[in-house]
Parts: structure tokens; sequence; C-alpha cells
């Protein structure tokens, strides 16, 4: 039998793991076991049609170019006097999803339904859709569900999830005020990165949410959302609290609260993002740091 190590090695080798996964190397975890998937249930004409309709559009991205054939240079910023002038930095599929008439959050649930669209269905416990204001001005975006979201089924309700609660807050909103989701809706195994196909797979669901909810504003949380979103392979350091534009709204690129818990020093960069969002916003700016 091997010997046993120290409490204190082990604190410090758990701490090193987190940062590892926090830098997208998530192979250290393990992960539930696969829950049993109920059937699919659609029903009203509404439904069908949108139905079809999403997958003329999923058809329409499997034949666009692989995202690795896609721009790999660094988004640029939007200028300073208006939507109206900001370069659209969205990729070719983001730029011909048209937004279906007579859409809301009910239905792309209901479509979304026990998906089984893409194989991270077999690991799940529950589809995390999203949570929050169906007419939020700011909405955040995260990369996809972790251990507590998949067992809760909401989203950002683990230790990376209070943090967003207090950093909303902090900038005089409450949880219920905003929409938090995902850019896949179900946990990848063992935390790893979504792959390319799942993203292009659930990717259609957040479009269509983004275009429901109308935000003024979206937060991207880390780099996989807003790489998908931005389009870029560029690392998020290059374009991270500068104002971006995606479809004709404002979105800003920041770290991702799970990051924060393992860089505490980066949490005055992101305040400083949010400053940015609440200025957008006409949100009142404490001149104190939050204490999150
Ligand atoms: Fe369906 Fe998205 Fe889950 Fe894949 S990640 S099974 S596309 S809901």
């Amino acid at each position: 039998m091997g010997e046993r190590i120290s409490e204190s090695l082990h604190e410090k080798l758990k701490a090193r793991l987190e940062f590892y996964e926090d830098l997208g190397i998530r192979l250290f975890y393990s992960d539930r076991q696969p829950s049993v998937v109920a059937k699919t249930s659609g029903s009203n004409s509404q439904f069908n049609e949108i139905r079809e309709e999403e997958s003329t559009l999923i058809e329409r991205t499997r034949k666009l170019p692989a995202r690795e054939n896609l721009s790999t240079a660094s988004p640029s910023p939007v200028g300073t006097s208006g939507l109206h002038e900001v370069i659209d930095q969205s990729s070719a599929f983001f730029k011909t999803f048209a937004t279906i008439p007579g859409e809301t959050l009910s239905l792309i649930q209901e479509d979304l339904g026990e998906c089984t669209r893409c194989k991270l269905h077999k690991t799940r416990n529950k589809i995390v859709f999203g949570d929050g204001n169906p007419k939020a001005k700011l909405m955040f975006v995260g990369e996809g569900p972790g251990a507590d979201e998949d067992a809760q089924g909401l989203p950002f309700v683990g230790r990376a999830g209070k943090l967003l609660t207090q950093m909303i807050q902090a900038m005089g909103l409450q949880r219920s005020d905003v929409y938090i989701c995902n850019v896949v809706k179900c946990r990848p195994p063992q935390n790893r990165q979504p792959e390319k196909d799942e993203v292009s797979t659930c990717s259609p669901f957040l479009l269509r949410q983004i275009d429901t909810i109308g935000p003024q504003v979206i937060v991207c949380l880390g780099a996989t959302a807003a790489k998908l979103l931005l389009d870029t392979e560029q690392g998020i350091s290059q374009f991270r609290g500068q104002w971006m534009d995606f479809r004709g709204r404002k979105l800003m690129a920041t770290y991702h609260p799970a990051y924060l818990l393992r860089n505490p020093a980066a949490k005055s960069e992101v305040w400083k993002d949010l400053q940015k969002v609440m200025n957008e916003l006409g949100l009142e700016i404490k001149k104190n740091k939050p204490t999150v």
C-alpha cells in the first residue's frame, strides 16, 4: 500500500489541480454516472414550425467551414460613437442566423426537450437551460454546467456561481434582474471543455435565447463563450475589457468567476470591466471596490 501524503501537501496539490482546471486542463476529475434520459415531448404547431426552422438552421451550420478555418485575427473593439458604427465580429453562422418570429424562452426550452442532439446528453443529469429575467438588459454567458449545475439544473450555483452572484450584487442588481446561461446546456464529462461539434450543435439554442431576451449588454464569462460569439481563437486577454459587437449588441468579455477563485488578484480587472457595463446600463458606480 502506498504512503499517505500529508494534509498540507494534499491541500497544495488540490489547489494546483483546481488552478489547472481553470486553465482548461480538466482531466483530473471524475464524473458522475450517466442519467436516465426521459422521452421528449412536443406539442403545438408553433413548436413544430420552430423545430423545422431549427433543423434548417442547424443544417446551415453544418455547411459552414470548420471553426479552425475561420478567422484567427484579434477581434477589434467597437468605436465610441454608437453601435451603428461598430464592426461586427460575429461568425458567418451568427451573421446569417435569423430571429424566429414569435419566439419565447418557453418555446426554446420546449424545443430543446430532453435533448439528445449531441453526445453530452449521455453523461448529464440535468439540462441547464438558463435562468433569470426573460427581458434582462444584461445577460451573462458562461461555458457549460459544472457538477453543481448538472445536479440542480440551474446555471452558476456552485462556488463560482456564488462569486458571480456577489459580482451581480456589487453592480447593484439581483440575479433575478439578469439572465444567466451557458454555451452548452449539458455538463461535459470530467469538466472538460466542450468540443467543436457539441458547441456547434448546442449554440443555436444560445443564439435563440439571446435574440429572444434582447439584452442591451452580453458579458461573456471566460474564453469559451467569448471565442464562440466573437469567432476568434485569440486568448481572452487580447480583448478582455473592451467593448465588442455581437449582432448589434454590446459584448464584454471578462474572466470566468472560477478563474477568480484561484486568482483573486484578477478581481480588480473584472470589477473594472463590470464598471464599464454598469456605465453602459446607467447603473450607479460606487467609489469603493466591492469586497467580493
Ligand atoms: Fe442537446 Fe446542447 Fe445538451 Fe448537446 S449540450 S445534448 S445539443 S442540450
